[in-house]
């Protein structure tokens, strides 16, 4: 048989990105060919997401469109979808395979035998090697945990992820390195929720780790969204010292409102919240802080939500997610009221949108004039290039495809609620 050719559509997190990822490499070993998801392929994989009902509409969607577009195809609907609503997902006629969260082995197994290929697959982690021919070339995702037992009222992610597990200490350590060593210039530390790293674990913790990353050369380091309470002293601490971690925080806030948050089962108060992005602000300096904002959650009123704008506006936040709240099945929040009529949803997102991108911009006008190191991204289009600043913002500039993967300085001439704009810096070489 010809190599099969196969195609991915990912909705949701950087976690279930670097899920993906995984599978993707898995396939690839098993001598599958990659092919666009615009494609016709032999199998297409939705690597689906339950946090909002949009989230699952839009995996629906994606299942029914490569069906259309090539009905013998083999369809394989996976992830937290099919974990966290297992009744719903099974309905979808489209879908030939449903599997769930935390057995990539059976994706692939259930894939090679409706095919008729044959034989067991072990798929648990991702190589560098592996990860540097299927993802992205200077940014590399490196999953750290996964699960998490917040049990926020509103969120079905402990039930699609489970409880927190967290990768050996020495095994992440060993990873970073070897990534590096595979030519990554960025490291992004993700996991469902990052700041529970180590709980389950002996002697390790997140300050404990990117302490011991710091050691390894001349990279940058991220952390994907972590939870404000999970911003400890020792953690702050790590993060001052730390020569390489890039200085954005995307810290979720979901409401300014403490009657809203308290409802929400989340853990802080919004004088903790802001407390917080003050010291960091003292312990990091020039630190971009983003978040995510849930609007029209059961019970809000205009007060509530005047109170969330105005902690918005005072956070002077680089960059806004609005999510308007949807009902997830099995939450708590599911069955609260008094829920908040669609129509002032919207017209609170449309709000929260308009705030959140007239902050950014706010933001981005810093940068007006002033040169900025960027690391150039794999190139998307013929004329562009885009990179990121250490604060994460996007950067375009006209430049030679040879760019990517090298920091460049970028003079910034133009900014804009998206991201800013410039040119080669006189004398900027490639590093
Ligand atoms: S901390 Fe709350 S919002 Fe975040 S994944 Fe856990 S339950 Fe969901």
């Amino acid at each position: 048989m010809q190599e099969p050719t196969i195609a991915f559509y990912t909705l949701g997190c950087k976690v279930n990105q670097y899920d993906t990822t995984v599978l993707e490499a898995a396939f690839l070993d098993r001598g599958y060919r990659k092919v666009h998801h615009h494609d016709r392929a032999d199998v297409y994989v939705v690597n689906s997401c339950s946090v909002t009902a949009r989230s699952e509409a839009k995996a629906r969607q994606a299942v029914r469109r490569f069906r259309r577009l090539h009905p013998p195809a083999i369809i394989a609907l996976v992830g937290c979808y099919v974990q966290a609503n297992a009744q719903s997902a099974r309905e979808l006629d489209s879908a030939d395979i449903l599997v769930g969260t935390g057995t990539p082995h059976a994706v692939v197994e259930e894939v090679e035998r409706a095919l008729g290929r044959e034989g067991p697959a072990h798929v648990l982690s991702i190589s560098p090697e592996q990860m540097a021919r299927v993802g992205e070339r200077s940014r590399a995702q490196l999953k750290i945990q996964d699960g998490c037992d917040a049990f926020c009222t509103y969120c079905i992610v402990p039930l699609a992820r489970g409880p927190v597990r967290s990768r050996p200490f020495c095994q992440v350590v060993s990873h970073a390195r070897s990534l590096l060593e595979a030519g990554y210039r960025e490291i992004v530390i993700s996991g469902v929720r990052l700041g529970s790293y180590g709980r389950d674990l002996k002697d390790a913790d997140l300050a404990r780790l990117i302490a011991c990353l710091d050691d390894m050369g001349h990279y940058r380091l991220r952390l994907s969204s972590i939870e404000p309470e999970d911003v400890t002293t020792d953690l702050m601490d790590a993060l001052g010292r730390s020569r390489v971690f890039c200085h954005h925080l995307h810290l979720p806030l979901q409401s300014g409102s403490d009657r809203v948050l308290a409802r929400m089962g989340r853990r802080y108060r919004s004088e903790d919240y802001r407390l917080l992005v003050e010291q960091l602000r003292n312990a990091l300096g020039d630190v971009a802080v983003s978040t995510d904002v849930i609007v029209g959650f059961p019970g809000e009123t205009e007060e509530d939500f005047a109170d969330t704008c105005q902690l918005v506006r005072d956070m002077g936040f680089s960059r806004l997610h609005v999510f308007r709240f949807s009902p997830r099945p099995q939450t708590a929040a599911a069955h609260y009221d008094p829920k908040v009529p669609p129509g002032v949803q919207k017209e609170r997102s449309a709000h929260m949108l308009a705030l959140g991108a007239r902050l950014s911009e706010e933001y981005h006008h810093r940068y007006l004039g002033r040169t900025v190191e960027i690391l150039v991204e794999e190139p998307d289009s013929d004329s562009m290039l885009v990179g990121f600043t250490r604060d994460y913002v996007r950067v375009r500039f006209g430049g030679h495809h040879d760019l990517s993967n090298h920091l460049v300085d970028i003079k910034i001439n133009a900014v804009d609620a998206d991201g800013m704009w410039g040119e080669l810096a006189p004398g900027s070489g490639a590093r």
